[in-house]
């Protein structure tokens, strides 16, 4: 029977390109999860958008002197260029700006208000005597009381990770000027958070197939017990407040963007013709996935969820496979110090397929993880170009030369041409079995084995000398190739789908990989076989030391110096 999958995947803030954390963190996996299920045949709704609000988006627009909107705009038309060209393959990927949007946000809000889970009280606002102007959490800067970190943000620690407020930062001073504010008084809404400390852990509690490690973070927050939060802001950008007295308000970020999943998901159901069409994948037997960092957990685990729980009728997630962050040649990411790997950048100059099935190799599921280009380098040359493509190539031009182009008759299989197809069943369940828990890392590698395990069936049987003297066993050896590369173009689809589709259509079938379905696809014998082209290109050394000083721009000021 067919699932319900939604799909969640954390909203990018239009204020800057996406980096190869980003790919990493979330929208990989999601997109890899959303393939899986897709040729599964079960019916899945992947839906995010650019998050065009919040102070992000404020000071980036400040320091290039044009408008929050514009700023916006930018970004979200190069984010929707990246998806498409990285196959990241959502359903709706939307913005925040939305009239829905507004319309879906307001109504929780309301609600949330009638139910006595939001309600008004005052208090102290950052306010910089020198600007003149209340301070958001992000035009604050201070140290972290928790890590010791000097340049924590008013809303939280880029180093540990922990939410804050700015209470909990010393050296408080104004982002802008450096200015120590002031604390005013300004009335604002706050979330009942702490109404929910006992639902959230006896939910959290039944959820035993989440992964360990956002197990942890959840518990961490809800062991430190949950504080109410104030879910608006004294800023002119964003969502208004429903309420007479807050038209120089705005909805905060962080409880405006998670309704978002709720909005994308009802103006797809407008997109389609089909206005209920959303409820199939938030009611019921539906199940929902949200894929973000860990840095996000506190949003997806706790804050989201107690919204849903407040409002009513809708599911909460049912796994929220966060992950941990991915270093880049050994060293944090960061933005603000101009060091990350761009991905617009990379598109520029390689195929996406070869960046798809790095990141997944080595995803951060459990532990941090790394990303260099050497590590590039090897995985395209020897694992996706020496293994996986050497046996298509090997296996498809023999083929094509050989047999007249067409898929030959195998005859009676042996044993071991038996037991190599039986290996193609296994790992088809195998993967099936990992992909369904998002263990990614995992799924890629055993795929990979088996291409390995057929180079080595294809050395031993060498069609290539048998073909004059045997020409049935050949035949035999060929097909039973060809019939794992079947297998294979669909182990690998949810991770590397444009040379999936390749294959596909080198092996002579129509259509898509997708309606071939999770299954060895049959090879017909005489089916006609299309010429073949190498499915990835080796890439030569040098690249290596020519992104690394990319990314590095330091290193010429180092070799300047010395
Ligand atoms: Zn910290
Ligand atoms: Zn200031």
């Amino acid at each position: 029977m067919s699932e319900h999958i939604f799909i969640g995947v954390a909203w990018p803030y239009a204020n800057g390109p996406l980096q190869l954390g980003h790919i990493a963190g979330a929208y990989l996996p999601a997109d890899i999860f959303a393939r899986y299920h897709r040729l599964k045949g079960n019916d899945v709704l992947m839906v995010s958008g650019s998050d065009q609000h919040g102070t992000p988006v404020t000071i980036r627009a400040e320091q290039e002197c044009v408008t929050p909107q514009e700023v916006a705009d930018k970004y979200h038309h190069q984010f929707v260029e990246c998806w498409q060209r990285l196959g990241i393959s959502f359903d709706l990927f939307t913005t925040t700006g939305t009239p829905n949007h507004t319309e879906v946000a307001h109504d929780i809000f309301l609600t949330l208000l009638r139910e006595g889970y939001i309600y008004k009280d005052t208090m102290l606002q950052a306010y910089c005597p020198k600007c003149q102007r209340f301070l958001p959490d992000r035009y604050l800067e201070g140290t972290c009381s928790y890590c010791g970190f000097p340049r924590a943000r008013g809303d939280e620690c880029d180093e540990c990770g922990k939410p804050l407020s700015p209470s909990e930062l010393k050296d408080l001073r104004c982002r802008v000027c450096s200015t120590p504010p002031r604390f005013e008084s300004s009335e604002h809404f706050f979330l009942r958070l702490s109404a929910f400390q006992d639902r959230l852990a006896a939910w959290i509690k039944e959820q035993t197939h989440w992964r360990r490690n956002v197990l942890g973070g959840a518990w961490g927050f809800l062991n430190d017990g949950l504080r109410d939060r104030a879910i608006t802001r004294d800023l002119d950008w964003g969502v208004a407040v429903p309420q007479p007295g807050f038209e120089r308000k705005r909805l905060y970020v962080w409880f405006e963007n998670v309704i978002g999943y709720l909005s994308a998901s009802k103006e797809w159901a407008k997109l389609r013709g089909d206005d209920t069409a959303w409820r199939g994948f938030w009611q019921g037997d539906a199940k929902s996935f949200y894929f973000l960092g860990k840095d996000n957990i506190f949003f997806h685990c706790l804050s989201w969820p107690a919204m849903l729980m407040g409002y009513g009728g809708l599911n909460l997630p049912y796994d929220v496979p966060a992950n941990e962050f991915l270093t880049i040649e050994g060293r944090k990411l960061s933005k603000s110090r101009g060091r990350a790997i761009w991905l617009h950048d990379y598109l520029e100059r390689y195929e996406p397929d070869p960046l798809r099935y790095t990141l997944a190799a080595n995803m951060p599921e459990t532990g941090d993880s790394d990303f260099s280009w050497h590590e590039f380098l090897r995985r395209n040359n020897n694992e996706l170009v020496a293994t996986y493509g050497n046996l298509v190539h090997r296996a498809l031009t023999f083929a094509y030369r050989n047999f007249d182009g067409t898929v030959p008759a195998p005859g009676e299989l042996d044993e071991r041409s038996q037991d190599l197809l039986h290996e193609g069943e296994i790992t088809l369940d195998s993967v099936d079995k990992l992909l369904y828990r998002c263990e990614f890392k995992e799924a890629i590698k055993q795929a990979m084995s088996l291409a390995q395990e057929s180079n080595r069936y294809l050395d031993e049987q060498a069609p290539w000398k048998t073909i004059k003297t045997e020409r049935k066993t050949s035949a035999k050896s060929v097909y039973t190739v060809l019939s794992v590369l079947a297998a294979l173009k669909t182990v690998f689809y949810p991770f590397l789908p444009f040379s999936s589709e390749r294959l596909h259509s080198f092996l002579g079938f129509d259509g898509s990989v997708k309606e071939g379905g999770w299954k060895i696809q049959f090879l017909p014998p005489g089916q006609k076989l299309r010429q073949p082209q190498p499915l990835f290109v080796k890439l030569d050394e040098d690249i290596v030391a020519e992104e690394s000083s990319r990314l590095d721009p330091l290193n010429e000021n180092q070799k300047i110096e010395s």
